[in-house]
């Protein structure tokens, strides 16, 4: 089949090669002038089953009001319109012990489906992207300890390899970690990791180019129509070129592409920062990935550089920093590896927009319009979910059974 991808980021790209790899034509289309611009350019590049988890669950809702108006908060809502305020209240309908105890299943099934897929493509095409192996949660206190309780028991009985590390096991995997910053006890997931996001999506894009996969950058692609809905136009004067199937993979602005053809995806941008600065001393820096439980902060390893990721803004906009919320990466860096980065220097600041939906799992299969296919609204963790994501829904636009049940990603469950 002749198939468009719509969206060059790292879940457009992904699908793009594993279409290709099923003999499908195809061509790829993305506004902007290169791709992984958006979302996937500075994630924190996390890849942690056990914590791709919907954020609808129960107790969230307290947990988010009890972060209302605190200098740090790892939440935040503010700026409220009618539209965010329709998703809150699908997100708190979805929070209820059977949605959440459903979603979580599917979202660790995908998730882990998706790791083993990435790492047989790293293997088989040898995509050396930065990654190293490895999580570790920090828990600052007894509240921590208390909070992640719940989750450790359920993880456990998921059979997810984890072990309970006292401080000085901890630094014995962490040895920059700082010992004058309290740590009652660590989490460790050995088969967890962390990785480049862009620079995967860089190296798989060259390896769909040699599959034959075309790119047109800078093509904004008009929304769809209910008249052509393969028909791709770049402007509102083009003729358009046709496919025979179109698969959306554009993130945020999916809701606007789609809304002619009557699909209505309820997404909404939760926004978030990371900084990512030189290793000054390698030996101050981390040698994987560590969270902050408290302040739900990443700090990650990517080669010679560390990125500190964290903050989901609820409202308000994609441009405008947070002095605040910058300045708390900056700290919570410097609590747990002082002098790991050159954060005087050339710091890259980046706010980036999770496309999320309200409870939580992406929409990933059909639309309900023939030949239109979605790959959409990843969330917190397009990155963890994309190969296995694009391998299912390569293999349903083929006609082919996807290997795991996606049954929990269909669009007939936001409708
Ligand atoms: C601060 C932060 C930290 C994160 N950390 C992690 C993490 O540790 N692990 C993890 O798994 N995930 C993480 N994520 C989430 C992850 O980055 C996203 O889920 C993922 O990048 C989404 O990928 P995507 O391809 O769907 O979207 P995007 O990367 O946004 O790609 C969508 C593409 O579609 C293009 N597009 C849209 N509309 C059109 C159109 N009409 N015409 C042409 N092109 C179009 C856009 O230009 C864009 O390039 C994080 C996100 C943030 C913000």
């Amino acid at each position: 089949m002749k198939i468009a991808v719509i969206g060059a980021g790292v879940v457009g790209i992904t699908t793009a090669y594993e279409l290709a790899m099923q003999g499908h034509e195809v061509k790829v289309f993305e506004r902007n002038s290169s791709v992984a611009q958006e979302c996937s350019f500075a994630n924190a590049g996390v890849i942690s089953p056990g914590y791709v988890t919907p954020w609808a669950k129960p107790g969230m809702t307290w947990y988010v009001l009890s972060q209302l108006g605190r200098k740090n908060a790892p939440v935040r809502i503010s700026g409220l319109g009618l539209a965010e305020m329709a998703w809150l209240s699908k997100w708190w309908r979805a929070c209820d012990s059977n949605t959440f105890n459903r979603n979580r299943k599917n979202l660790l099934d995908l998730s882990q489906y998706s790791q083993q897929r990435m790492h047989e493509l790293s293997k088989r095409l040898h995509l050396n992207h930065d990654r190293s192996q490895g999580y570790m949660v920090l828990l600052r206190g007894e509240r921590e300890r208390k909070l992640l309780q719940a989750s450790i028991e359920l993880m456990r009985a998921e059979g997810l390899d984890l072990k309970v590390l006292s401080p000085t096991e901890a630094c014995e995997i962490e040895p920059a970690l700082n010992t004058e910053t309290k740590l009652l006890e660590a989490i460790y997931f050995p088969n967890d990791e962390v990785g480049n996001c862009r620079e995967f999506a860089y190296l798989l894009k060259k390896e769909a180019e040699d599959l034959g996969v075309e790119f047109e950058l800078n093509a904004n692609v008009q929304n769809l129509t209910p008249e052509q809905p393969h028909t791709i136009r770049i402007s509102s004067q083009d003729k358009g070129q046709k496919f025979d199937a179109v698969v959306a993979c554009t993130g945020l602005a999916s809701t606007e592409l789609l809304k002619p053809l009557g699909i209505k995806i309820p997404l909404m941008a939760v926004h978030g920062y990371s900084i990512s600065a030189a290793v000054r001393e390698p030996l101050d820096a981390p040698r994987s990935g560590v969270m902050d439980e408290r302040y739900k902060i990443s700090i990650t390893r990517l080669g010679q550089r560390v990125r500190v990721s964290g903050s989901a803004e609820i409202g308000g906009d994609a441009k405008t920093l947070r002095k605040q919320s910058i300045k708390t990466l900056f700290d919570v860096l410097n609590d747990w590896f002082p002098g790991a980065a050159r954060t005087q220097e050339n710091v890259q600041i980046w706010k980036g927009s999770r496309p999320m939906l309200p409870d939580g799992p992406p929409l990933v299969g059909p639309s309900g319009v023939k030949g239109v296919w979605l790959n959409l609204g990843h969330g917190s963790s397009g990155w963890a979910l994309s190969c296995g994501s694009a391998k299912a829904v390569a293999d349903m636009v083929s006609h082919h059974r996807a290997e795991i049940d996606m049954q929990g990603f269909d669009y007939q469950r936001v409708k």
